[in-house]
């Protein structure tokens, strides 16, 4: 992401949008007083324990408090950051790490904490960009620097009393800043670290405050008090002005009346069914990455849930969730969609996803390493495990699996017979689960698009993970922003494959959906309904235009549009043809 420079004055920054939309106002700094870098060795062992204990039971009744007013000004399914960072700050094995290090090390607390800490931190740093986990080191930054605070007996700031109208920019925001701010008084976000995904992220999204992240140089080259323009209204990309010439403000303000006027009128569409003028019914999905978000989709409209990334409950979790604790959660997500479907997608780690209670080796090419279904077969316990409690929360509602990275037969067949073997066990215990339950696979490596005939005579459906079938068509890492333009969301290979795929699970009578990105952008939807796609999984906010643009487009005029799609060259032509497309819906 670049800056563009004019004279000696910034004027636009770059950045990723995390939270649709333009704001207008106030920059106000927020920055946190540097807490000392305190070392050295331990006055006594036992009183540097002592301080330890009692710094992390301050912390523990801050953020106690912190998940009661969250309840009360946002309801319950926030209140969870809280609680699961009151789970870390309460967490005996980790506290236990701190205080080997106390003794083994013999230094203070302050240095303990920051050695433990900044371990667990790494590992989150190790995530790629794209990650959807990498906004929870956030988290652990949070509780490490609160327990710190406590030891050091420095006070608390906040962001409690804003100016109306302003803009925040941070290097990092925790959830407890965006709790602890007037959300009325803010009109935007601006963090330089963080994800689309993070916490900060996903509260913005839902109060329905713009945000971009990842903005290098914003606490460098805005000042407290700039006049800001924060534009996150396009999907790619966006730009933040610094006090913008009066001609800049005004084309801002007539893209924001429009921006205004067509949400209000996809909004009426919530919740409503996507189907076509001529009658074609799609499904629509929402992908959830943590049991928190399963009420927000609900309320968002969506019917199904069309992508469960099982990884949260182990990434958030110090140790592995056991048997039960994995069952508990599949079944909230079950009972909560009893209407639709739940896809539980077995873990995915691995890759970009690195999770500290699965330790994995160095591999020189992760990405075409070790990584979810792969290493589940690798780990017959851990998969075993996963299995039994989604086949034994398959009873509470209408749950189905599926497999992460499929690359050709081989691998399915091992999956489902070992699935086979979890019903045999299940069966053998008394326990019950769905005897249809009905298994897909995602289709994300390219060898899966070549014999989709072959796996579709194995299971019930297929969703394509487009992230990642984009990066490995075009062997281009998604994460690295040097080769971003080799990375081609639109390329014609794209589609082509998605046409394979639908055109051999029809000749099997299975459905295809997407929960890749592609399959909430507005400009893919069209041509993905014409290529015979029947289910779309996204993000909850984005579904409301999404039904309203199955809702404008016949099946007949889709798969026009979707062969024109197959007939072009390139990346550029089709992503003009699609907006030209989306421009005519307008
Ligand atoms: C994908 O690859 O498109 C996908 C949905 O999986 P993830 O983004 O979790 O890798
Ligand atoms: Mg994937």
């Amino acid at each position: 992401m670049l800056s563009v420079r004019m004279g000696s004055e910034i004027m636009t920054l770059r950045g990723i949008p995390a939270s649709a939309g333009i704001a207008r106002g106030t920059a106000v700094l927020f920055t946190r007083p540097d807490l000392p870098v305190v070392d050295g060795p331990a006055a006594g062992v036992d009183q540097e324990i002592g301080r330890l204990r009692v710094a992390a039971q301050a912390a523990v009744s801050e953020l106690v408090a912190l998940k009661e007013k969250t309840r009360a000004s946002l309801g319950d399914e926030y209140a969870h950051i809280f609680r699961s960072q009151q789970t870390v700050a309460e967490d005996d094995a980790i506290l236990g790490e701190v205080e080997e290090v106390i003794r083994e090390a013999g230094v203070c607390a302050e240095a303990a904490l920051r050695t433990v800490f900044d371990n667990y931190r790494a590992l989150f740093d190790e995530l790629g960009d794209d990650d959807y986990n990498k906004g929870r080191g956030a988290d652990i930054d949070d509780v490490h620097k609160r327990i710190m605070r406590n030891l050091l007996g420095v006070p608390e700031v906040s962001l409690a009393d804003l100016e109306p109208d302003s803009i925040v920019v941070a290097e990092e925001l925790y959830p407890s800043d965006t709790v602890l701010m007037d959300a009325r008084r803010v009109a935007g976000l601006i963090t330089e670290r963080g994800g689309p995904t993070s916490h900060v992220a996903i509260l913005a999204k839902n109060l329905g405050i713009p945000a971009a992240v990842r903005v290098p140089g914003a606490v460098r080259e805005i000042a407290d008090r700039d006049e800001v323009v924060l534009d996150a209204s396009d999907i790619d990309e966006a730009r933040i002005h610094i006090n913008p010439d009066a001609e800049t403000q005004r084309a801002l303000d007539v893209r924001k009346t429009e921006l205004e006027r067509h949400r209000n009128r996809v909004e009426q569409f919530r919740g409503q069914d996507a189907v076509t003028p001529d009658g074609l019914r799609i499904v629509m999905s929402a992908n959830v990455g943590s049991t928190a978000e399963l009420e927000p989709a609900l309320q968002a409209g969506a019917g199904s849930i069309g992508l469960y990334r099982s990884e949260f409950l182990f990434l958030n979790a110090a140790k592995l969730p056991d048997e039960d604790a994995q069952y508990q959660a599949y079944r909230r997500a079950a009972e909560a969609f009893r209407e639709g479907f739940v896809v539980i997608r077995t873990l995915d780690v691995g890759g970009d996803k690195q999770i500290p209670s699965i330790p994995l080796g160095k591999e020189d090419n992760p990405f075409l390493g070790n990584r979810a279904l792969r290493l589940s077969l690798s780990r017959p316990n851990l998969f075993r495990t996963q299995l039994r409690a989604i086949l034994r929360a398959s009873t509470l509602g209408n749950v189905k699996l599926m497999f992460p990275m499929v690359g050709g037969v081989p691998e399915l067949d091992e999956a489902l017979s070992m699935v086979e073997r979890a019903k045999a066990e299940l069966d053998m215990e008394g326990l019950s689960y769905d005897p249809d339950l009905e298994i897909g696979i995602m289709i994300e490596i390219p060898s899966a698009v070549w014999v989709a005939d072959t796996l579709a005579r194995r299971v019930s459906f297929f969703s394509v993970g487009t992230n990642d079938l984009t990066q490995y068509l075009m062997a281009a890492d998604r994460l690295n922003g040097e080769i971003e333009q080799y990375y081609r969301t639109f390329d014609p290979s794209v589609f082509r494959a998605i046409r394979e795929v639908s055109a051999a699970a029809e000749r099997h009578g299975r459905w295809v959906g997407i929960c890749g990105e592609l399959g909430g952008n507005p400009l893919a939807i069209p041509a993905l309904v014409g290529l015979g796609v029947t289910e779309l999984s996204m993000s909850p906010s984005l579904l409301p235009e999404a039904i309203w643009l199955i809702r404008n487009t016949k099946k007949s005029e889709a798969a026009q549009l979707a062969e024109r799609v197959l007939s072009l060259d390139s990346h550029t032509e089709i992503k003009a043809l699609l907006e030209q497309y989306y421009a005519s819906k307008e």
